[in-house]
Protein backbone atom coordinates (compact mmCIF):
# COMPACT_ATOMS: atom_id res chain seq x y z
CA UNK A 1 0.00 0.00 0.00
CA UNK A 2 1.66 3.31 -1.31
CA UNK A 3 -1.23 5.56 -0.02
CA UNK A 4 -1.81 7.46 3.11
CA UNK A 5 -5.37 6.65 4.43
CA UNK A 6 -5.26 8.58 7.45
CA UNK A 7 -7.48 5.41 8.44
CA UNK A 8 -5.89 2.76 11.05
CA UNK A 9 -6.76 -0.39 10.21
CA UNK A 10 -8.37 -2.21 6.96
CA UNK A 11 -5.05 -2.95 5.35
CA UNK A 12 -6.58 -5.52 3.12
CA UNK A 13 -9.32 -3.22 1.89
CA UNK A 14 -7.55 0.17 1.31
CA UNK A 15 -4.83 -2.11 -0.76
CA UNK A 16 -7.57 -3.75 -2.66
CA UNK A 17 -9.02 -0.12 -3.20
CA UNK A 18 -6.03 1.29 -4.01
CA UNK A 19 -5.22 -1.65 -6.39
CA UNK A 20 -8.35 -0.87 -8.62
CA UNK A 21 -7.68 2.83 -9.27
CA UNK A 22 -3.58 2.03 -10.10
CA UNK A 23 -4.82 -1.06 -12.57
CA UNK A 24 -7.71 1.49 -14.07
CA UNK A 25 -10.18 -1.38 -13.05
CA UNK A 26 -12.58 0.19 -11.42
CA UNK A 27 -16.15 -1.88 -10.71
CA UNK A 28 -19.26 -0.86 -10.91
CA UNK A 29 -20.65 -1.30 -7.42
CA UNK A 30 -19.06 -1.82 -4.27
CA UNK A 31 -20.52 -3.21 -1.33
CA UNK A 32 -19.01 -1.11 2.16
CA UNK A 33 -19.98 -3.35 5.04
CA UNK A 34 -19.39 -3.06 8.86
CA UNK A 35 -20.66 -1.58 12.31
CA UNK A 36 -20.76 2.49 12.77
CA UNK A 37 -17.54 4.38 13.39
CA UNK A 38 -14.97 1.83 11.62
CA UNK A 39 -13.92 4.23 8.54
CA UNK A 40 -16.69 2.91 6.15
CA UNK A 41 -17.29 6.75 5.19
CA UNK A 42 -14.10 7.70 4.97
CA UNK A 43 -12.68 5.26 3.40
CA UNK A 44 -15.70 5.47 0.62
CA UNK A 45 -14.80 9.52 0.57
CA UNK A 46 -10.97 8.90 0.16
CA UNK A 47 -11.76 6.38 -2.54
CA UNK A 48 -14.21 8.72 -4.36
CA UNK A 49 -11.37 11.20 -4.30
CA UNK A 50 -8.78 9.30 -5.83
CA UNK A 51 -11.49 8.31 -8.34
CA UNK A 52 -11.92 11.76 -9.57
CA UNK A 53 -8.84 13.48 -9.06
CA UNK A 54 -7.41 13.83 -12.73
CA UNK A 55 -3.75 14.40 -11.62
CA UNK A 56 -3.41 11.87 -9.31
CA UNK A 57 0.39 11.12 -8.13
CA UNK A 58 2.50 8.22 -9.18
CA UNK A 59 1.01 6.89 -6.14
CA UNK A 60 -2.48 7.40 -6.70
CA UNK A 61 -3.28 10.12 -3.94
CA UNK A 62 -5.10 12.97 -5.21
CA UNK A 63 -3.38 15.87 -6.04
CA UNK A 64 -5.53 18.38 -3.97
CA UNK A 65 -5.08 20.81 -6.60
CA UNK A 66 -7.58 19.84 -9.90
CA UNK A 67 -10.75 21.14 -10.96
CA UNK A 68 -11.83 17.65 -9.53
CA UNK A 69 -10.56 17.99 -6.03
CA UNK A 70 -11.04 21.32 -5.35
CA UNK A 71 -15.06 20.74 -6.43
CA UNK A 72 -15.04 17.62 -4.71
CA UNK A 73 -13.97 19.21 -1.29
CA UNK A 74 -16.41 22.10 -1.56
CA UNK A 75 -19.02 19.47 -1.86
CA UNK A 76 -19.92 21.18 -5.42
CA UNK A 77 -18.50 18.12 -7.57
CA UNK A 78 -20.85 17.69 -10.22
CA UNK A 79 -19.96 13.73 -10.98
CA UNK A 80 -19.89 13.34 -7.07
CA UNK A 81 -23.30 12.30 -5.73
CA UNK A 82 -24.49 11.14 -2.00
CA UNK A 83 -27.31 9.54 -0.49
CA UNK A 84 -28.47 9.88 3.07
CA UNK A 85 -31.63 8.86 4.66
CA UNK A 86 -33.23 12.40 5.05
CA UNK A 87 -35.13 14.57 7.58
CA UNK A 88 -38.67 14.61 8.23
CA UNK A 89 -39.83 18.25 7.53
CA UNK A 90 -42.47 17.97 9.93
CA UNK A 91 -41.27 15.44 12.73
CA UNK A 92 -37.01 17.20 12.14
CA UNK A 93 -36.78 13.21 12.79
CA UNK A 94 -34.32 10.83 10.39
CA UNK A 95 -36.41 9.42 8.07
CA UNK A 96 -37.04 5.42 8.16
CA UNK A 97 -35.94 4.92 4.34
CA UNK A 98 -34.23 6.26 1.43
CA UNK A 99 -37.23 6.83 -0.88
CA UNK A 100 -38.01 6.00 -4.33
CA UNK A 101 -37.71 9.53 -5.05
CA UNK A 102 -34.15 10.17 -3.93
CA UNK A 103 -32.85 7.63 -6.42
CA UNK A 104 -35.17 8.93 -9.40
CA UNK A 105 -33.45 12.46 -8.45
CA UNK A 106 -30.62 10.78 -8.24
CA UNK A 107 -30.87 9.05 -11.75
CA UNK A 108 -31.78 12.21 -13.43
CA UNK A 109 -28.84 13.90 -12.26
CA UNK A 110 -26.61 11.64 -13.72
CA UNK A 111 -25.51 12.41 -17.19
CA UNK A 112 -24.63 9.12 -18.96
CA UNK A 113 -21.16 11.01 -19.53
CA UNK A 114 -20.35 12.46 -16.81
CA UNK A 115 -19.43 16.51 -16.86
CA UNK A 116 -15.91 16.41 -16.40
CA UNK A 117 -15.58 13.58 -19.10
CA UNK A 118 -14.47 11.92 -15.88
CA UNK A 119 -16.17 9.04 -13.34
CA UNK A 120 -19.18 9.68 -12.00
CA UNK A 121 -19.03 8.14 -7.88
CA UNK A 122 -22.08 7.59 -5.86
CA UNK A 123 -21.87 6.91 -2.22
CA UNK A 124 -25.60 5.55 -1.10
CA UNK A 125 -25.06 5.73 3.39
CA UNK A 126 -27.37 3.24 5.04
CA UNK A 127 -28.29 1.48 2.03
CA UNK A 128 -29.66 -1.12 4.35
CA UNK A 129 -32.77 1.38 4.73
CA UNK A 130 -33.48 1.81 1.01
CA UNK A 131 -37.01 1.49 0.54
CA UNK A 132 -37.96 -1.96 -1.76
CA UNK A 133 -39.07 0.78 -4.78
CA UNK A 134 -35.77 2.60 -4.17
CA UNK A 135 -33.84 -0.30 -3.98
CA UNK A 136 -35.68 -1.75 -6.91
CA UNK A 137 -34.89 1.92 -8.74
CA UNK A 138 -31.08 1.63 -8.14
CA UNK A 139 -31.34 -2.18 -8.84
CA UNK A 140 -32.27 -1.16 -12.93
CA UNK A 141 -29.25 1.46 -12.81
CA UNK A 142 -26.70 -1.36 -11.30
CA UNK A 143 -27.90 -3.63 -14.84
CA UNK A 144 -26.82 -0.77 -16.75
CA UNK A 145 -23.21 -0.91 -16.17
CA UNK A 146 -21.56 1.93 -17.35
CA UNK A 147 -17.84 2.09 -17.30
CA UNK A 148 -18.04 5.61 -15.82
CA UNK A 149 -20.05 5.06 -13.04
CA UNK A 150 -19.25 3.62 -9.21
CA UNK A 151 -21.73 3.36 -7.08
CA UNK A 152 -20.33 2.99 -3.29
CA UNK A 153 -23.02 1.37 -1.03
CA UNK A 154 -22.76 1.83 2.87
CA UNK A 155 -24.28 -0.91 5.27
CA UNK A 156 -24.13 -1.14 9.05
CA UNK A 157 -26.25 -4.11 8.85
CA UNK A 158 -27.17 -6.97 6.09
CA UNK A 159 -30.19 -8.09 6.18
CA UNK A 160 -30.13 -11.09 4.32
CA UNK A 161 -33.00 -10.14 1.53
CA UNK A 162 -30.81 -7.09 0.84
CA UNK A 163 -27.38 -9.39 0.72
CA UNK A 164 -28.61 -12.15 -1.72
CA UNK A 165 -30.24 -9.57 -3.84
CA UNK A 166 -27.40 -7.48 -4.28
CA UNK A 167 -24.95 -9.97 -4.50
CA UNK A 168 -26.69 -12.19 -7.21
CA UNK A 169 -27.40 -8.77 -9.15
CA UNK A 170 -24.40 -6.50 -8.73
CA UNK A 171 -22.37 -6.69 -12.37
CA UNK A 172 -18.69 -6.52 -13.00
CA UNK A 173 -17.16 -4.80 -14.92
CA UNK A 174 -16.01 -6.78 -17.85
ZN1 LIG B 1 -6.65 16.27 -8.00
Amino acid sequence: MNVNWNISGHNNILNYLENCVKKNSLHHAYLFFGPEHVGKATTAHFFSKMILCSAKSAENLPCGNCVNCIQFEKKLHPDFHEIYKGIDEKTKALKKNISIDQILKLQSSISRYSLYNNHTVIIIHDAEDLSDNAKNALLKTLEEPNDKTTIILIFKTLKRKTYLKFHTEFPEKQ
